[in-house]
């Protein structure tokens, strides 16, 4: 399973991570985070458990499971940490998270792992289960440099008890943070479905079975219908766009299980465009890799307008398929695209627009994107070299 990433990587980098992973043989390690489907934790989890297996690290991935009323709490605590601003917490909703956490903590066991990885906020109060002897990780998936001090204030209750915590990048750490704090950027699977080779056929067949043109220039964004994601900054740039090219534009989105905001997103978006036959938005169940693939195989431009991001995945999807990115110069978006070499970082409406329309208009230079984007990925971000990371943290933090 790990040779066939060979074509991908050189041969050393494969032996060297079998060398690594030697040295955790007999240790158990658990991922534990809040949704089997949909975002990109899900994601990276459902290849990397697999993964860290065949290297003969025993790995077991557990999912947290919360209700509606528990997850709408820890979507506006997401945004406060990520936003820095929004609607107070309530002491009833921390009542609340209590509860769900408990009852998480009958449910998951926990105690017969060497090394426990929590996957972002959602899951972080099981640590209270924490045994003498077990090393417990916080990894973080957002952005919280400057997070809104009283979500920052309930979230250091559990934090102070887990040993380390990684994030994305060292500008998302916030300052008052304690405990060891590792880098370890996020990767994509070049064998995932996803990411893997599709003909042409198949891509044409995709696009016009949900009634796009494959012959005409169409912009995509794939995103959970998620404000942060701004997809209506999306729209309203290809509005501009449209005034002088004739283009399409896709919407591709899918909701998470552990964020209740999308059904409403989703709609607004209908209603907004309700009207337009060129633009197409598609809510896809979340396992619609081969879907998903082909729409980024198949478009002319691909775009992040995100708020916020935590990394992106989508970024560094579409650089593997050769597509130039254009996307808003922030969090993990910043850290894959480089400024005209591989794409665009924008910072307006405006500024998509016009680096949209700089791209419809020239075939060379999104050739010429696209191939740097994939070298980026395949130098950067790509599941080997993340599975490396993870396991010189595991056998770092255990000796
Ligand atoms: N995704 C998908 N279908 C969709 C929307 C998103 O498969 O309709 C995938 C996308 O390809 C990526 C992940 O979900 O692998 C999203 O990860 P990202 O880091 O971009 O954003 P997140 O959702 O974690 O904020």
């Amino acid at each position: 399973m790990i040779e066939e990433y060979i074509p991908f990587v050189s041969e050393e980098t494969i032996e060297e991570l079998f060398i690594l992973s030697k040295k955790l043989n007999g240790v158990k390690v658990l991922h534990v985070n809040s949704t089997y489907k949909g975002g990109g934790v899900a994601e990276i989890l459902h290849r990397m458990v697999p993964l860290m297996n065949a290297l003969g690290v025993k790995t077991d991935w557990k999912v947290f499971k919360g209700d509606k009323k528990f997850f709408s709490f820890t979507k506006k605590l997401h945004n406060l940490l990520h936003l820095g601003y929004g609607e107070k917490i309530r002491s009833e909703e921390i009542v609340y998270y209590l509860k769900i956490t408990y009852e998480n903590f009958k449910e998951i066991d926990t105690e017969n792992y060497d090394v426990v990885f929590i996957h972002d906020p959602q899951p972080m109060g099981l640590v209270i289960k924490k045994l003498p002897g077990q090393k417990w990780i916080w990894r973080c998936h957002i952005d919280t440099s400057s997070p809104d001090p009283n979500a920052w204030n309930f979230l250091e209750n559990f934090l102070n008890a887990y040993d380390v915590c990684i994030f994305h990048m060292p500008e998302f750490v916030y300052e008052r943070i304690e405990i060891p704090t590792y880098i370890i950027s996020p990767s994509i699977d070049p064998l995932h479905p996803k990411n893997i080779e599709l003909s042409q056929e198949e891509i044409f067949q995709t696009l016009t079975k949900f009634g796009i043109d494959p012959e005409k220039p169409f912009i995509l964004q794939v995103s959970r219908f998620d404000r942060l994601k701004d997809p209506f900054g999306v729209l309203s740039a290809f509005r501009i766009v449209r005034k002088k090219y004739d283009c399409q534009l896709a919407l591709v989105g899918s909701f998470a299980e552990d964020d209740p905001e999308g059904e409403e997103v989703y709609k607004e978006l209908l209603n907004l465009t309700s009207d337009d036959k060129e633009v197409f938005v598609l809510n896809l169940p979340p396992d619609s890799y081969r879907e998903v693939n082909a729409f980024q195989r198949g478009a002319t431009v691909v775009v992040q307008k995100s708020l916020k991001e935590g990394f992106g995945l989508v970024v560094s999807e579409a650089m593997w398929k050769e597509k130039p990115v254009i996307g808003s110069n922030v969090g993990g978006i910043k850290r894959q695209i480089i400024h005209g070499i591989t794409g665009y970082l924008i910072n307006s409406v405006e500024g998509l627009a016009m680096r949209i329309k700089q791209l419809l208009a020239n075939e060379y230079f999104r050739k010429e994107m696209g191939y740097y984007g994939k070298e980026r990925v395949k130098h950067r971000f790509l599941i080997i070299r993340h599975l490396r990371d993870y396991c010189l943290i595991i056998s770092r933090i255990l000796n």
